[in-house]
């Protein structure tokens, strides 16, 4: 399988070195060449399978080319033995037709585990391939992060940099990343907000020297692999409720747009999906370009679900390419005037091409806590702000047919004050994460300037 950029302007490359770039040098966002299929009665052999298998059929159509089928069975098998359900991604039912998909069972509590468990793993295979080290560099709201430095931290072959907002994750997400103690781990606390982060790691990566000779890496959602394992859960819900033989709808609390981008992969695959739902919070820049057909930054507004609050939606490139019947010079253009003026308006065919798949809807600060205050009530399911905000507007969506899926994309115990301030139950860490707030934390603070980022990694990378 071959990957070509958003773009249009970059060579088309493999699965690994899709991996391993991340961004794409003409500054896009890589996609499969063509939609692999899995046809109906493969999906019907999946049903009841163990997730890591289903995990092997969907990835292994993307990476065949690069990692041999029973290295990749063993790498899932691995990742997926880090959580602490035996169904990985189980579903729950809250409703006659509404299901919760619950993505927090790996280590750090939040859906970007089940991604970044195996994009380690793929990453250390091509690494040890080759013989190299690279740099990873990322920019965390607050789960990408400690799941990239938990899943990172044993690697031989990567250092890994995550830059997260001062100040502005919550104290359990820190810990999780700052307590992590490894020589090969940095945390950088930047004087910024989430996207000044992002921005700074897209500057980067834009220094071609800068980039080349530290062997910069990212593990973003942009980064391909990451979509890839995320479309295994798409599959599995959708097999338990009784695809392909009926059709399922989701529901996806919405940020960057990896997590329901990965929806619809699963969907041109060949899995029946009939309505994918954006859900935002206040920070709502694709439900208002979604109703108005004009994507216009605002600023940032902090609430209660941090790994939501940005504006620059980085993988909504990816839907463009696609609802433009693939026009990488439709989305330079549209790029551009984003770059230029913070704002780009869709054209008429590409707003109705996103329309005929996506429905949105954001939840502000009063729904969300009242939502978790009346799902506890009505089904005894404590959830954390950000699956609130998919249960808040899946209630309100009411697909024609089939069953409607929302997911919950973090513990509630990773947002214990917010939980607590909703519904007066203060949800307990797990266990084996109860050392977390007692442990040392190692960061450092630094200016929001790209120079100040560039030297401190260079004084510490070891590539
Ligand atoms: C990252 C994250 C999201 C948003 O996912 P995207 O792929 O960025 O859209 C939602 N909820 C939680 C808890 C997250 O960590």
């Amino acid at each position: 399988m071959q990957y070509l950029s958003t773009r249009g302007e970059a060579a088309e490359i493999g699965f690994e070195d899709a991996m391993l770039a991340g961004l794409a040098p003409d500054g896009g966002l890589y996609l499969p060449r063509q939609w692999p299929q899995i046809s109906l009665a493969e999906f019907k052999a999946l049903r009841g399978r163990p997730y890591p298998e289903i995990a092997e059929a969907v990835i292994s159509r993307y990476s065949a080319d690069a990692i041999p089928p029973e290295r990749l069975r063993a790498m899932l098998n691995e990742a997926y033995a880090q959580f602490r359900h035996p169904a990985v991604a189980p579903l729950k039912q809250l409703d006659s037709n509404l299901f919760l998909l619950e993505l927090f069972h790996g280590p750090t509590l939040a859906f970007k585990d089940v991604a970044m468990q195996i994009l380690a793993r793929m990453m250390e295979f091509a690494l040890e391939k080759r013989n190299i080290h690279a740099t990873i560099i990322g920019a965390t709201s607050g789960d990408t992060g400690s799941a990239a430095i938990e899943a990172f931290k044993s690697s031989k072959r990567a250092s890994i940099f995550i830059l997260h907002p001062h100040g502005r994750v919550s104290e359990v997400q820190r810990r999780q990343m700052t307590t992590v103690d490894s020589p090969s781990v940095h945390n950088i606390a930047l004087e910024g907000s989430f996207d000044d982060c992002q921005a700074i790691i897209k500057t980067l990566f834009g220094d071609a020297g800068f980039r080349d000779r530290l062997r910069l890496s990212g593990v973003n959602s942009i980064n391909w692999a990451r979509i890839v394992a995320q479309i295994v859960y798409y599959v599995s819900s959708a097999l338990s409720l009784g695809a392909p033989d009926r059709a399922v709808s989701f529901c996806v609390p919405t940020g960057n747009f990896g997590d329901i981008f990965a929806g619809y992969a699963a969907k041109r695959m060949g899995l029946p999906i009939d309505r994918l739902i954006i859900a935002t919070n206040i920070n709502d820049i694709l439900d208002r370009t979604l109703r108005t057909g004009r994507y216009d930054i605002h600023k940032v507004l902090p609430t209660t679900s941090p790994s939501m609050d940005i504006q620059v939606s980085s993988n909504f490139e990816r839907l463009l390419f696609e609802a433009s019947g693939r026009n990488g010079g439709k989305v330079r253009g549209m790029m551009a005037s984003l770059a230029q003026s913070g704002s780009f308006t869709l054209d008429g065919e590409i707003l109705a091409a996103i329309r005929s798949e996506f429905d949105s809807g954001h939840a502000d600060e009063a729904t969300v806590a009242r939502t978790i205050a009346t799902t506890l009530d009505a089904t005894g399911e404590l959830l954390d702000p950000h699956s609130a905000i998919g249960v808040a507007l899946a209630g309100r969506s009411k697909p024609d047919r089939g069953p409607l899926i929302s997911l919950a994309t973090a513990h509630p115990a990773k947002f214990p004050d917010a939980v607590e301030q909703a519904c007066g139950i203060r949800p307990a860490l797990p266990a084996r994460l109860a050392y977390l707030m007692s442990a040392r934390e190692k960061f450092s603070i630094l200016p929001n300037d790209p120079e100040a980022v560039k030297s401190f990694i260079l004084a510490r990378s070891v590539s």
